[in-house]
């Protein structure tokens, strides 16, 4: 599936072709902090098929709620988050749905960190973690 998306400027602009691996709600508090918002909606995408088509984003490293290091991709122009890598998924790059050029393509079909979800939000989606989904495990 291609997805085109960028920043709320236009400096930075990207395009996945991969196909989408999760799409996602997370509603761990550092999600809300960094989004300004009540949930991060993410799609996780292969970094194969991830391309910078303009623009240069900054980067700012924490470690998330799982422990595991997570690195934020934003333009250091407007501010706006773009995607996330997390080292307990090489390999594969979140983007923020809300930067897509159509986030209709991607909804999400479950949330991760339910137990800091917005107590006045209701969400339409198949699964409900309280804290992170299990890893998948390999089909083949
Ligand atoms: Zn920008
Ligand atoms: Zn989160």
């Amino acid at each position: 599936m291609e997805l085109t998306g960028g920043c709320l400027c236009g400096q930075v602009r990207y395009r996945s072709t991969g196909a989408p691996l999760r799409q996602f709600l997370c509603h761990c508090r550092d999600c809300q902090r960094s989004s300004g918002s009540a949930f991060h909606h993410g799609v996780a995408v292969p970094r194969e098929g991830f391309t910078l088509l303009s623009g240069q984003p900054a980067v700012y490293r924490s470690t998330a709620d799982s422990g595991r290091a997570i690195a934020r991709h934003f333009c250091v122009n407007c501010g706006s988050g773009l995607w996330n890598e997390i080292e307990l998924r090489p390999g594969v790059l979140g983007l923020r749905a809300g930067t897509l050029d159509d986030p209709g393509l991607v909804p999400p079909r479950y949330e991760i960190y339910a137990r800091s979800k917005a107590g006045w939000l209701v969400t339409d989606v198949l699964e409900s973690h309280p804290d992170m989904t299990p890893v998948p495990k390999p089909t083949r």
